[in-house]
């Protein structure tokens, strides 16, 4: 069944002249709101053939793509040169609702895509722990979800792009057609060209509620038992951490899988939010220090010690809780944060090691998560995900201190083989990239010579 084509946006049916598309600016910000700089341009594409035009007029490596910021670092920025807002592509283009499968443009929302496949029994196969993410964006960092044990990452759930490139306006990519532009474009960082939208295979599901257990664990041995016992029977679980525990991390240990049949009228879905709060500017950075991240954490703790163990929830409440929050990157103040997310081979050893380090730093990580990656390769050739355990860490900018802090944490993680994730990071070093990520020689032949980011040029350009 074709679905009619719309888009959310007002917008122009002939190509913009270039002057209305151009809004230089200073203000355009990650999610971490660090690192800052001004950008040349931003232009806009209200329509896919606009694109090529786009590419065309660029100077050499002078563009790069973009969706709505959500990474954390400098993945998404282009400082002194321009950035293409794609977020106006936002026409669902195909579905065929019996096969699950649907095609979209790059700029359509995950939140949109669910909202308008799981009525009709489907579901994303890979979810990020925001809705607010576009699938441009999400494709460009092969995402991973709390379900990498069971699905990989999204990257091995595409069946066809669309991208445009300067030398070539429209490429049709896939598995089995210019594989190794489908292969580079799979967490490419934007770099490969513009993709214009995406045919994706969805997952069935019989309603929008999931059956979710957690279990609170008092050390890592117990997180490691419980993710050996729940891997291999739940579809998605992860653990949060209280980075105040002594001796040995304590934390909570989440699971769910779908619910296997229908479920008529819960109650819950009354109570489901519908609008996020807003977080408002200005906040003083101050106001996440370690005295209210220890009382944060100690009645989360609690709270999850005393609610239900196992009940009904809806996808929204499971995956997306900080989405209540409008802007609560607001609440780390003007300074920003910086999230930390690596990957570290499956040794408690190494992880107590980094603990012990960011505890006697005296600073603090607000949140931290710890899941362990499957063994499902990604097809994308920078690909992040790889078995593992992924830990992540958000922590207040508070300069030099938590650069340091960072540099100290990478030299435990890089010598055994871990690896930083691109979409969170805003200071890896062009060693610690290059050594991480080997195949990024390769990477670099698909590059498109118009594209650029301020993150590629601080890990390749000596
Ligand atoms: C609260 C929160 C939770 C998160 N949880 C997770 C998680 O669990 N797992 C995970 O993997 N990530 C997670 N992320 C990171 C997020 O999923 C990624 O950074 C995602 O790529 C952001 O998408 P975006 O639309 O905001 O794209 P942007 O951040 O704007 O851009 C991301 C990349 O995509 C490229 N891009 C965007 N559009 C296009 C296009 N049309 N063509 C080509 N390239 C394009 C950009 O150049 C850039 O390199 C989380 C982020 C937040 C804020």
């Amino acid at each position: 069944m074709a679905v009619p084509v719309f888009s959310r946006r007002a917008s122009v049916s002939s190509p913009v002249p270039e002057s209305s598309l151009g809004r230089g600016r200073r203000d355009i910000e990650s999610w971490g709101r660090y690192p800052h700089g001004a950008h040349r341009r931003v232009l806009r594409a209200w329509w896919s053939d606009q694109v090529p035009a786009c590419l065309a007029n660029a100077g050499p490596a002078s563009i790069l793509p973009g969706g709505l910021r959500r990474s954390y670092g400098d993945s998404c920025l282009n400082f002194g040169r321009d950035l293409l807002d794609c977020t106006p592509l936002d026409r669902f283009l195909f579905a065929d609702f019996q096969r699950g499968i649907l095609r979209c443009e790059a700029g359509v929302t995950l939140h949109e895509i669910l909202r308008m496949v799981v009525p009709r029994g489907w579901f994303l196969p890979v979810l990020p722990g925001t809705a607010h993410v576009t699938l441009g964006g999400a494709i460009a960092n092969d995402i991973h979800g709390k379900n990498h044990h069971r699905q990989g990452s999204i990257g091995r759930h595409l069946r066809q792009l669309m991208l445009s490139r300067s030398d070539a306006p429209e490429l049709l990519c896939s598995p089995n057609s210019e594989i190794e532009l489908f292969r580079a474009t799979i967490g490419g960082l934007g770099l490969t060209g513009v993709i214009l939208w995406a045919e994706m295979q969805l997952k069935p599901v019989s309603s929008p509620w999931l059956l979710a257990r957690k279990s609170v664990f008092k050390s890592l041995d117990e997180f490691f038992y419980l993710t050996a016992q729940n891997d291999d029977s739940e579809e998605y679980t992860v653990a949060w951490l209280d980075g105040f525990a002594r001796s040995d991390p304590q934390g909570v240990f989440f699971s769910a899988s779908h619910a296997p049949a229908p479920v008529e009228n819960h109650s819950g879905e009354a109570s489901l939010q519908r609008h996020a709060f807003p977080v408002a500017r200005g906040i003083p950075g101050q106001c996440l220090n370690p005295w209210t991240i220890r009382l944060f954490n100690a009645a989360y703790r609690n709270y999850q010690e005393r609610s239900t163990r196992t009940k009904l929830i809806h996808y929204r409440s499971f995956f997306f809780p900080l989405d209540s929050l409008d802007n609560w990157n607001r609440i780390y103040g003007r300074g920003g944060l910086v999230q930390y997310q690596c990957l570290l081979p499956e040794d408690p050893g190494i992880l107590r090691r980094l603990l012990a380090k960011i505890s006697i730093s005296g600073q603090v990580s607000f949140l931290m998560v710890l899941k362990r990656f499957g063994n499902l390769a990604s097809p994308g050739i920078l690909a992040f995900p790889r078995p593992g355990l992924t830990l992540a860490l958000d922590f207040p900018m508070r300069g030099r201190r938590t650069l340091q802090l960072l540099d100290e944490l990478d030299a435990i993680v890089l010598p055994c083989g871990g690896a930083l994730y691109p979409a969170k990071d805003a200071r890896m070093s062009r060693a610690a990239f290059q050594s991480s990520f080997p195949n990024w020689r390769r990477f670099r032949a698909a590059i498109d010579p118009k594209c650029s980011s301020s993150f590629w040029r601080r890990v390749t350009e000596w």
